[in-house]
């Protein structure tokens, strides 16, 4: 009877390891086994030579595993070997040096089934909490540096088009051509948030901008809708509360399962704040809205006159990778990949670039009118538009007098439907008359 039961339970327990695949981040990389169903492991590392073992229990490969060429031409794993051991699986990784195995399992989500991942830490660097930049007083003239975020990555492929594309290959060929454009532009930098087809967290993404000190955070997309004649360009930022359309609470709901399309491991993306930390991010929170809109205007301004423009306002929604407390941040949808005759351009270099020329054009646009303190770009530009942020008890009739300008011109420059002013709204103040 027990035998029995036991035989039957090893025939059902069975599971098939049906693929490998590899992604290089700069300190890690990422094993990623497709698995018929959860399975049971254990991982452990071996010395002279440096292995990395993971047992499976009850486990077989697949007739399309493909495991050896998984690892060819690696940085940090050589060889991948399989062997049976009765009824369970062994894996071998031989690797390149001293490294930390983190193991995890990811459930079905689609496109994907069961996956268990082997994040491979080179030992210099921390699995999963980045560690936050010193806040350092800025040098005296130092460049703008914007930091450019291409969205998805790794095993989060993000939309994918009718003719194949996939959004996270699209928008890292277009955050290159930007951070490309951005750096020809004097008083500028651009930096890569990721430069190649690895995932980070979008917790992790905002960290690794204040990592650069950025000034500006673009993060880059093409998406989809389920409409195929939905099309055009958008700007985001991040709303205060609730989506400012249906699509943008349809996007930011999807965006935001990034971390689990993607494969984040332990990390809890509620971080626990106390009620003063709140409040004060709060603060710092909503200064840096009105910053983010006023960058968001001027990049799709600029969008407009190479690009459909989905919407010709700049959008809100609740864009994790948006929560930067203290560095304003954007996100441009550059096209929808699922309507065909835009997927088609989006993957074309021309139309790639035009859209990176545009967006480095609204870019600059915007940091010339508010330039960070200690910027080349501010000592140069002394006699340009300020930006002011309302402190309790302002109007505009004084902002006006104060600063040598008329209502009118700030109205203008700020699209003002009113004059009632909030606190902490930032506005652009027009050189003086
Ligand atoms: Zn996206």
């Amino acid at each position: 009877m027990l035998a029995l039961l036991s035989a039957s339970s090893w025939v059902a327990a069975q599971v098939t390891v049906q693929g490998v695949r590899m992604h290089e981040a700069p300190n890690y990389t990422r094993v990623v086994f497709d698995t018929s169903a959860g399975v049971t492991y254990k991982l452990f590392t071996l010395d002279n030579p440096a292995r990395v073992v993971i047992d499976l229990e009850q486990a077989t490969t697949g007739a399309k595993f493909g495991g050896a060429g998984a690892a060819v031409g690696r940085k940090r794993v050589k060889a991948l070997r399989t062997a049976r051991q009765g009824a369970n699986l062994r894996i071998v990784l031989d690797v390149q040096g001293q490294l930390k195995p983190k193991g995890f399992s990811l459930a079905p989500v689609a496109p994907y089934g069961h996956r268990l991942v082997v994040d491979l830490f080179s030992s210099d660097a921390t699995p999963s909490k980045p560690k936050q930049a010193p806040v350092s007083k800025p040098r005296s003239s130092r460049d703008v540096i914007v930091a450019v975020d291409a969205g998805h990555g790794g095993e989060d492929p993000g939309a994918v088009g009718p003719n194949k594309a996939r959004e996270k290959q699209v928008v890292l060929q277009i955050s290159k051509r930007l951070v490309n454009e951005i750096n020809k532009v004097p008083g500028f930098q651009g930096k890569l948030v990721r430069d190649g087809d690895y995932y980070v967290s979008l917790r992790e993404r905002t960290l690794i901008a204040r990592q650069q000190r950025a000034d500006l955070f673009v993060s880059v997309h093409a998406d989809a809708f389920r409409i195929a004649t939905v099309e055009g360009a958008s700007v985001y930022t991040l709303s205060d509360r609730g989506a400012s359309s249906e699509t943008a609470r349809w996007l930011a709901a999807k965006e935001n399962q990034s971390d689990l399309i993607g494969g984040v491991g332990d990390v809890s993306l509620v971080g626990k704040t106390d009620i003063l930390a709140q409040v004060l991010l709060d603060m710092s929170m909503e200064a840096n809205r009105s910053n983010s809109i006023l960058a968001g205007r001027s990049v799709l301004g600029e969008l407009g006159s190479v690009a459909k423009l989905h919407k010709d306002v700049v959008e809100q929604a609740g864009f994790v990778v948006l929560k930067s407390p203290d560095i304003p941040s954007i996100l441009v949808e550059t096209g929808y990949l699922s309507n065909p005759k835009e997927a088609r351009r989006l993957v074309t270099k021309s139309y790639q670039q035009k859209i990176a020329k545009a967006v480095t054009k609204g870019i600059v646009a915007y940091m010339k009118s508010a330039p960070p303190t200690g910027t080349r770009i501010a000592a140069s530009t002394t006699n340009r538009s300020k930006s002011h942020r309302i402190a309790r008890g302002e109007t505009l009739s004084g902002l006006a007098s104060r600063y040598g300008t008329s209502m009118s011109k700030i109205r203008m420059a700020n699209q003002l439907a009113s004059d009632s002013l909030r606190i902490g709204q930032v506005l652009l103040i027009p050189p003086a008359l």
